[in-house]
């Protein structure tokens, strides 16, 4: 199939006008001007996306799809009252209903360009609505767990659960991983478990760290908010948890979890020494701007994960600290977060957010041989873009990442399959996943009136 468009966004490359992209079966052949490729490819069909503007889909490198129907009820609560809140709300769930979350939060992804997501949960829900939308993905198992003697076990039991998604998985589109969640749940001996078997079964890991100041206050000094909330709501409340006095940077390092498989979710609370260590252990970021500032946590040091070499990627979070799963919202909102608080506006163009959101996210989880830029060899992983309603432009990756709304993404192409043809569905029904979460939503408004 020869895809034609008015430009194509190579990413790795300028930008081209009146060119086209050559794929076959699930990968990208060639690309270049479309006069040139006509003539090289004359019997391929040709698919004439017209104006669209054709680029590489974009990765989401941190996402609990499953927590897509929170969205908009928990609103002004401070990090640790917000996730006591979640946990509490969480439990009025049953699996359908977690499932029909997650299917919600896999179509969202689609209709605004997302083609690969990295997602952490605890149910195989998000592993079910990922393989039923045709998304690329790294889904990863949650593990907790604050009592050093029970890691093992803990670990024994997530292992069969995993194995058995890693069987179920189409191993061309996801790669099962293994998330033990955050410091301030994850016991070092849970952490070196999780390590050791990442190891032996090739797992990546993705995990939350440096998030907040409740997290590094519990983590260096113990006590506070997270001690007082969080410990008794997990029935963690009569261990003896004695601090490792550490940034949980350190504390990581401590027990042997950082290495080039770890995807670092916010890494927020970090100072140089800690950057030092993500940096000596070659760990990736997981940048999610947007939920960051949604809880009062503050505003990651891209700056200095940029000059230190560090791989960095983009984020939206769940839909419990974020309002949408738009990877055209996080670059916009990235990058002016980042421009207000520099008070700089070199080194971070509209360009680098969207190379966050495309190759720089691939190389975060050790893809971008196959993803995150337009290239022969690597798979068609593509979307198309409608500005039509933009009369004129000066550069093409700022008038993407400051216009781009999910009603403007209208053609999406994962591993070689049209998943999204002129702003419609293929495959999925859209409507049905709606009605279902919907569903699922209720009962967590009825619990919320119900505690109010
Ligand atoms: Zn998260």
């Amino acid at each position: 199939m020869l895809i034609s468009a008015r430009y194509v966004v190579p990413i790795t490359s300028p930008p081209l006008k009146n060119a086209s992209i050559v794929v076959e079966g699930r990968d990208i052949v060639a690309f270049g001007p479309t006069v040139k490729l006509k003539r090289s490819f004359p019997h391929h069909k040709v698919l004439d996306l017209g104006h669209l503007i054709l680029m590489p889909g974009l990765l989401n490198l941190h996402t609990h799809l499953d927590y897509t129907v929170f969205k908009d009820l928990i609103e002004g609560l401070a990090f640790t009252p917000w996730i006591m809140k979640l946990v509490r709300l969480g439990l009025r769930l049953k699996r359908e209903d977690w499932e029909a979350s997650a299917l919600l939060g896999a179509l969202r992804a689609i209709q605004s360009g997302t083609t690969t997501v990295v997602d952490s949960s605890r149910s195989d829900s998000s592993l079910k609505a990922i393989s039923h939308c045709g998304l690329r993905g790294i889904v990863c198992g949650e593990v907790f767990g604050l009592n050093g003697r029970r890691s093992s076990q803990t670990v024994q039991e997530a292992l069969a659960r995993l194995l058995g998604w890693r069987s179920r998985a189409n191993p061309d589109l996801i790669q099962v991983g293994i998330s033990p969640h955050a410091p301030y749940t994850v016991s070092g001996q849970l952490y070196q478990e999780v390590s050791r078997r990442a190891d032996e079964y090739d797992f990546p890991v993705a995990l939350h760290l440096a998030e907040s100041a409740d997290e590094y206050q519990f983590i260096r000094h113990g006590g506070g908010r997270l001690a007082r909330g969080l410990m008794v709501l997990a029935g963690w409340s009569r261990l003896s948890w004695q601090p490792p006095a550490v940034s949980p940077v350190k504390y990581l390092e401590q027990w042997g979890i950082l290495g080039k498989r770890v995807l670092a979710a916010h890494c927020v609370y970090v100072d140089d020494s800690d950057l030092e260590i993500l940096h000596k252990y070659d760990v990736a970021i997981a940048h999610c701007p947007r939920s960051n500032a949604q809880l009062g946590n503050g505003i990651a040091p891209l700056a200095e994960f940029h000059q230190r070499g560090l791989r960095v990627g983009l984020g939206t979070d769940s839909l419990a600290s974020n309002y949408s799963l738009d990877m055209f919202d996080e670059m916009r909102a990235g990058l002016w977060l980042q421009r207000g608080m520099t008070r700089q506006v070199e080194g971070l163009s509209a360009e680098t957010f969207l190379r966050m959101a495309t190759i720089e996210g691939a190389r975060a989880i050790g893809m971008e041989d196959k993803i995150g830029s337009i290239a022969g060899g690597k798979r068609a992983d593509l979307i198309g873009v409608d500005l039509s309603h933009i009369p004129s432009f000066s550069n093409l990756y700022a008038a993407l990442i400051f216009n781009t709304n999910p009603g403007n993404v209208v053609f999406s192409m994962i591993n070689g399959q049209i998943v999204m043809e002129k702003g419609q569905l293929k495959g999925i029904d859209g409507d049905e996943i709606v009605k279902r979460a919907d569903r699922a939503r209720r009962k967590l408004t009825k619990v919320r009136q119900d505690n109010e």
